[in-house]
Formats: C-alpha cells, sequence, structure tokens
C-alpha cells in the first residue's frame, strides 16, 4: 500500500510498505477514505518530535471503513465506517478511567507518533472498541474528518480549559486551524467579543467570517496594544495561544484581565517567560491541556445539528495520492491560502 513515510528531518516519501495486519485480539484495520495533515505533522518533519524514529508513516486524523477485526473488538463489524481519534484509549488504566485518555498507558497520541498513522491507504487501530466512533449515516466525511484531531483540540484545550461562559471576552491568538477550531466552538457559550490574532490576512479574513468581531494583523500593529484597546484596557476574559512560540504566548499574558484565564493549546518547543511580577496578583488561571477527545461525541452531535461546521476550516481538497502536493500546500499555508487540506480516496 501507499504511505507517507517520515525518513527524518526535512525528508518524506510517498511510496510502498506493507499492509498493515491484527497485531492484538483488540485491534481492526481501516482502509482510510479520508486523512489531513496537521501542524504537528509538520513539527515532526522538522525533526521537533523525536518520539518519531525514521520509517514511521505519518498522520493521527482520518475516515474509514474496517476491513479486518481482532477477535475481541465488540463494538464494531466489518465494513463499518469509522471516525478515528487521534488518541488512541484502552478504557480502562487511571488516566482513561479519569477521562484523560492523552495520558493512557497503552495509548494515548501513539498513531504517526509511536506506530504507524493514517496518511496511508490502510492503518491498524489498536484499542478499536475505545478509540474509533461509527460514522452516522449520511455524514460529510471531509467534516467528520475535521473531529479526529482539530475541532476536539480547539474546543477542549481552548474552550472548555479556557472555561468561556457567556458574555466572556474572547482573544484567540493564531488564527490556524485549531484557532478557528476554538472559534467555531466557543460560539456554542456566546461570548461578547472575539477577537483573533495573526499573521495571515487570508486567516483573518476567514476568521471574521466565522464569527470573529475583529480581527488583528500582528505584523502591522501590535497586537496586546489592540486588544487591550478593544476592551477599554482592561482585557479579555480568556486568552486562547493556538501557535506555540514564546511571543504569543507573551501576547496573552499582556491581555489577559484580572480573573481571566489563559488557555494554552499551542505546542511550545522553547521555554517561555512567565511574567509573574505582573500576573501574581491578577488572580489569572493559566491551563495546559493535550488532546482528550472526549468531546467527539457531543461535537458530532452539534455538527449532525448544523450547530457548527467545521468544513469552513477546510481549504483545500486532494485525491491521497497528491500527499506531497498536500504537504508542499500545507506547509506554505500563508502563500496558498491553506488551512485544513482533505485527501480522500474513494
Ligand atoms: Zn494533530
Ligand atoms: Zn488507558
Amino acid at each position: 500500500m501507499k504511505s507517507l513515510i517520515y525518513l527524518g528531518p526535512g525528508k518524506c516519501v510517498w511510496q510502498d510498505k506493507e499492509k498493515p495486519s491484527i497485531q492484538a485480539p483488540t485491534d481492526v484495520v481501516v482502509k482510510i477514505s479520508r486523512t489531513t495533515i496537521c501542524g504537528t505533522d509538520l513539527h515532526i518533519l522538522k525533526g521537533d518530535v523525536p518520539s518519531v524514529e525514521p520509517g514511521r508513516i505519518l498522520g493521527h486524523e482520518g475516515v474509514g471503513s474496517i476491513v479486518e477485526k481482532g477477535e475481541a473488538v465488540g463494538n464494531f463489524a466489518v465494513g463499518d465506517r469509522v471516525l478515528i481519534s487521534c488518541i488512541t484509549s484502552c478504557g480502562r488504566c487511571p488516566h482513561c478511567r479519569r477521562q484523560m485518555f492523552s495520558h493512557c498507558e497503552r495509548g494515548g497520541w501513539i498513531l504517526g507518533n509511536r506506530i504507524d498513522g493514517t496518511q496511508a491507504e490502510y492503518v491498524r487501530i489498536p484499542c478499536a472498541d475505545t478509540s474509533l466512533y461509527h460514522a452516522p449515516n449520511g455524514v460529510d466525511e471531509d467534516a467528520l474528518t475535521m473531529l479526529s484531531d482539530m475541532l476536539p483540540t480547539g474546543f477542549e484545550c481552548g474552550v472548555l480549559s479556557g472555561g468561556v461562559n457567556p458574555g466572556d471576552t474572547l482573544a484567540i491568538v493564531g488564527a490556524g486551524p485549531v484557532g478557528l477550531a476554538a472559534l467555531i466552538s466557543a460560539r456554542l457559550y456566546s461570548p461578547s467579543m472575539i477577537v483573533t490574532v495573526d499573521m495571515d490576512e487570508h486567516r483573518l479574513t476567514t476568521s471574521k467570517e466565522l464569527g470573529a468581531k475583529h480581527a488583528i494583523n500582528s505584523r502591522s500593529e501590535n497586537a496586546a496594544d489592540a486588544v487591550l484597546r478593544l476592551t477599554g484596557g482592561v482585557g479579555v476574559d480568556v486568552a486562547i495561544e493556538a501557535v506555540g512560540v514564546p511571543d504569543t504566548f507573551d501576547t496573552c499574558q499582556q491581555i489577559v484581565a484580572p480573573g481571566g484565564r489563559i488557555a494554552n493549546i499551542g505546542v511550545h518547543g522553547k521555554p517561555v517567560t512567565l511574567r509573574l511580577e505582573k500576573l501574581w496578583d491578577r488572580n489569572v488561571t493559566i491551563t495546559t491541556r493535550l488532546v482528550d477527545t472526549v468531546s467527539i461525541p457531543m461535537l458530532l452531535k452539534a455538527m449532525m445539528s448544523g450547530a457548527i461546521d467545521p468544513t469552513r476550516a477546510i481549504s483545500h481538497r486532494l485525491h491521497l495520492s497528491e500527499m506531497l502536493k498536500a504537504y508542499e500546500t500545507f506547509g506554505h499555508a500563508a502563500r496558498e491560502g491553506a488551512l485544513k487540506v482533505v485527501l480522500s480516496n474513494g
């Protein structure tokens, strides 16, 4: 089967690898019909994620149908169409019992990291009963693919951790796919104002179409000053960090209102300066989280009812065999006007 194989920093190829097979009775093999590329995949390609070894098939998002199943799998049958969670969970370990699937002792983020992932014609999914979801009849598979990672990440790490309440003012620093997912899902809670910050005009325009009241280009103005101006000098109730660099985290520290929350989503590779000398008396909460995907069932219902539409974050649709072109497009997001790139097969 064809697959996207990581060969070390800066190198990947689209080539043949042996089709996966059942290794444990709790496994299934899924034939991929949709997959996509995550910002984390670009981090891996840069060599930022040492747990990914050369030879690994990348990708942790996807939709497909079950072609083979282990004898202990009870919830799914061959032929079932499924959504793959980016987080694998056994459902039994202490972390899973606390709904913290991201730190599952037998799973967590392993797809496209410690085991072969979804950017391929087939993928093996361990702990299938607790790591897959049935695709509802008639669901838009492109939209469904956004529920593997992007939407639950923006919602859980941004909106839930940030404790967005009705009437809150909200700043989303970083209007890439995950920032937009936070925006889309935050609107379920009726914040009074959403401000987005980015350097990419296309992303800012999209954020306004999705309901941001103000969009600040941090290339042309000081983002913290602009947010403070918009809030009468008070700052925002919730600042969501959706980039993962010291500058954007610092912006969040400067714009959080007394009693506010900073919800970090970004994958940070470098230390940041914690401005405790400014924050110590401001009753501020800072949260970090890796997505657990516990919100997938709720988000799926919200999507099926039309309350949220994650397809607005999809910019490009390509065939699975155009994987390298998809990486080229997603890797030059500003030039290509790229958000999520969906790859389909059949
Ligand atoms: Zn991801
Ligand atoms: Zn577990």
